[in-house]
Parts: C-alpha cells; structure tokens; sequence
C-alpha cells in the first residue's frame, strides 16, 4: 500500500504496540499511539522489583528489524538451559541446544519496553500516554478516549485502528459489540507470585547466573531468572486450588512453610520473603482463543489481545514480536487495508493457535518431567538423533526457541518426533541400548527436511 492512503492508529504502547508503531514509522506511515498508563520514562525508577522475560530468535528477529538488537542484548543475560534443582538440593543443567550458539535471553521488560517506546519515537510515531480507549464508533471511525487521572474524555476520529492494548483488550471488548469473534478464555486454574532473590554479599548473583533456574515440584513448581543486576526474578507457579494451592496458603506463616518443606534452598536466598509475599499480587494466567482478529478493514487485534497464552514456553512476547513484522510486512505489501488484515489473520492465527498449545504442554514438562527418568532418556536420544540428521530430526524446542520455521510446522513436526522417541526408548533402561539405525531409518521415512527462510 501507499504510505500517503491513511493514518494508523494503535492502541497500547506495550510491547508489540512500541514495536509495531517503529515498524510502521520506519515504512513512512503515519502512526499514533495510545497508551492508558503514564509515560514510563518519566518516573523515577521504581527500586525492588524487577520483572523479566526469556527472549528468543523470533523476538531477536523482530527487534532486528527495528534496529534494536544491539540497545537490548547490551541488557541480556544469557541463559544455557534450564538448571534443575531437586527435592534434595541436587542441581543438574539441561542444555538448550547444542551449544553456546542455541540458547535464550533473559531482559528486563521495563528497560525493553522503554527502548521501544523511544524507537517509535526516534521513528516519528507519536504516543500519548494516561490515554486509555474506552470505546470505538466503527461506523463513524471514532474513538472514545479518557485519562484515568483527570477523568477529561475526548473523542478522536480514526482511519485504521490496531489493538495491541494487551490480554484485556478494550479493543476486542468493542469489536464483540460489532461482530462474533468466538471468544474463548480457558484458565489455566493455576496462579502465580513474583520474589526476588538479591545479589549475595559480594554483590554477585546468588546462583548460576547463565541459566533459567526450574524447582519442579510434580503439580507445581517454581522458577527464576536472571537479571543484570546480579538478583534474580523468582515466580512460584501454584493451582489455585487444592492442596497445595494459593487457596490453602492463607497466610504468610503457610507460604512459608511450603518453601521450607519443596523449595528451601531457594527460601535461603530470598531474604524479603515475608515483604515480597505481601506485597506483590497474585497473578492469574489462562489461554485466549478468538475465531476473528479483525473486523474487515478498519481494526486488527495483534499480541496478548488477539492470543493471550500461558507463559510456560516463554513466547508470549516473541510471538506478539512476530505478529508485528508479520502485520507490517502484509500492511506494506497488500493493495488495501482489508487485504493486509486478512493476511495477516490467515498467516498468524493457526501460528498463534499451535504455540498456545504447546504452551500449555511444556508447563507440564517444566514442572513434572525435567526429573523424570523416561523423560531424560529421550532428551538424551533427541540430541543424538539431532546431531545424526541436522536438518531433519531438529528438536522442538529448538525449533520455536532458535528457529522461525511457523510454530505449527514446529508443533506438527514435534508431535512425529516425540512419537520416534517414543517408540525407539520403549523398555530400555539406558540410551545406549537404542538401536540407532531402526532409530535412523524411522526419522528419514518420517521426516523430510525442514524448509527454512
Ligand atoms: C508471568 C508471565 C511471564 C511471562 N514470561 C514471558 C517470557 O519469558 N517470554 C515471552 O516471550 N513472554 C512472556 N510472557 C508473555 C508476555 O508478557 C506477553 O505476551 C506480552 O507482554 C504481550 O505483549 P502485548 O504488547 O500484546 O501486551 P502488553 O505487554 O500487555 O501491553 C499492552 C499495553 O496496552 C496498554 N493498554 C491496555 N488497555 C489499554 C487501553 N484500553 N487503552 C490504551 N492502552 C491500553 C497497557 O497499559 C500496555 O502497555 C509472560 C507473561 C506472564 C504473565
């Protein structure tokens, strides 16, 4: 399309709308931004806590794209694989990939978030902040917005409207006044709450600061990952029910004896136990599945507003990243605004469907099989079989962490993967009882090679 036929507008300057606007800027579009919370950037920074998220390939891509790489991975922390610790204190790292080369990041979401926001800026977008949509006229294309400080509302006429204004979306709220779009929201029926272990005495971080650390504990488990600062962000994943559930830790006293009897090793080092406890909410996490994104040519949902997914595969970003470059390069290349939403509908959504999926998946993987015998056996052939046909047998996790092959080529070919595992470790005790030419010969008649960019 002709950058001269309209203005964009998008709501939410969080992660995908940051990025999603320097995108459009860069292409010579006319971006406006809406975002309902006040201008990061002009707050004093917020000591203590310190929330971060696992960055992949997808994401490094997208972030290629906005000239980015450089300002965010100066703020990354590598992480090699997931460092398991177990019920009695033992440790042991299960490698992402197949080296230094395959691995993830962790970054600081208020730092990444202010990069963007001043590269869509540096772009020519302009965001105003303490502005939430309250509602939108598509007849008319206009919108209603209020500042949630001084209640002042005021109504602005649009031409094209993007909601990347996250897992509430208002946006999608407006569309379901115009248009089915087959909302289903699945909760997950688990929680979480955030901690922080500080640095240790010597000013450095308290654990292997090269990995994403995984306390599994069967039904639930705990987390942490690293942040520059020498802390690390701790995040408790719990049923919200049951037992043990937050429902049966009424008080500071039962929480902390959970940590005493599954995770004390990781209770040492949390010195704020009792404030962070208190203080930081419960979250809740569940999976948003919608059959339209889009209402023709005159709104797209992109992100948590379109795909809110659980956040065990640590792609929830990386997958809003990928809507963004996927939406800008459709916007660029379509003839109107209706054929570019289509398309990009019809590309991400089965995507965004799959790595939802496998989301929910790996919880069960993360907190229940890392220190299961089976489970390792066939981590152990995966690496063997990936090594003997690079190209053919890549395993999954490589596939959505390391590649952008689409994340349903991923999950399709993960599923014939973990069928070859499988099958190849039935009854065996060890790997090296494998019979690995019945092994090869499943995975060339199973398997073609995997078509990349
Ligand atoms: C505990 C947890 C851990 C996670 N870990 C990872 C991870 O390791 N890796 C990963 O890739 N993903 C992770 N995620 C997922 C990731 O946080 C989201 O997928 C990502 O933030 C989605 O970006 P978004 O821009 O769509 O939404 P958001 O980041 O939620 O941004 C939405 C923006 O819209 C604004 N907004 C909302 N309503 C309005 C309105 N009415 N008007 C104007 N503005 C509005 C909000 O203030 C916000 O700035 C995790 C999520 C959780 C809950």
């Amino acid at each position: 399309m002709d950058v001269t036929k309209g203005n964009i507008t998008i709501a939410g300057a969080g992660l995908a709308g940051a990025l999603l606007a320097t995108l459009l800027a860069r292409q010579g579009w006319s971006v406006q931004v809406f975002e309902k919370r006040p201008d990061p950037r002009l707050r004093a920074y917020e000591g203590g806590r310190s929330i971060n998220l696992a960055l992949a390939e997808r994401g490094l891509h997208a972030l290629r794209q906005a000239g980015l790489q450089d300002t965010v991975m100066a703020q990354a922390v590598m992480m090699r694989g997931r460092m398991v610790h177990g019920a009695d204190g033992s440790t042991q790292l299960l490698r992402y990939g197949k080296d230094d080369s395959e691995v993830i990041w962790s970054v600081h979401r208020g730092r990444l978030n202010v990069s963007l926001l001043d590269a869509a800026e540096a772009a020519g977008a302009r965001i105003r902040f303490g502005t939430r949509l309250e509602s939108v006229d598509f007849d008319a294309r206009r919108l209603l917005l209020v500042n949630d400080h001084d209640r002042r509302a005021e109504e602005v006429d649009f031409e094209v409207l993007i909601g990347a204004d996250g897992a509430g979306s208002s946006l999608r709220a407006a569309l379901k006044h115009e248009m089915e779009l087959g909302e289903r929201f699945e909760p997950l029926g688990h929680g979480y709450k955030e901690l922080e272990i500080p640095p240790g005495a010597d000013g450095g971080f308290q654990l292997e600061p090269n990995a994403l650390h995984i306390w599994p504990r069967g039904g639930y488990m705990c987390i942490a990952l690293p942040n520059t600062e020498q802390t690390f962000t701790v995040t408790l994943f719990l049923p919200s029910e049951g037992e043990p559930s937050f429902a049966t830790l009424p008080d500071l006293a039962a929480a902390r004896a959970l940590y005493r009897r599954d995770f004390a090793d990781a209770l040492a080092l949390i010195p704020d136990f009792d404030a962070d406890w208190t203080n930081n909410p419960t979250g809740s996490l569940g999976t948003l599945y919608l059959d339209q994104w889009r209402l023709d040519g005159r709104a797209v949902l992109i992100g948590d507003a379109a795909h809110a997914m659980v956040p065990f595969h640590g792609q929830g970003m990386n997958c809003a990243f990928e809507d963004c470059v996927s939406l800008a390069r459709h916007i660029g290349e379509a003839d109107d605004w209706g054929a570019a939403f289509a398309a990009f509908e019809a590309e991400r959504r089965p995507n965004a469907q799959a790595i939802q999926e496998m989301a929910l998946e790996n919880y069960i993987e993360m907190r229940d099989q890392v220190d299961d015998a089976d489970f390792l056996r066939q981590r152990q052939l995966e690496r063997i079989l990936a090594d003997r046909h690079p190209g053919r047998f890549v395993p999954r996790y490589s596939m959505v962490s390391f590649l952008r092959v689409p994340y349903a080529t991923a999950q399709a070919r993960g599923k014939i993967q973990r069928q070859i595992l499988v099958e190849c470790c039935a009854g065996l005790s060890s790997v090296d009882q494998v019979d690995l030419a019945a092994a090869d010969a499943l995975v060339r008649e199973r398997l073609t090679l995997l078509e990349q960019d």
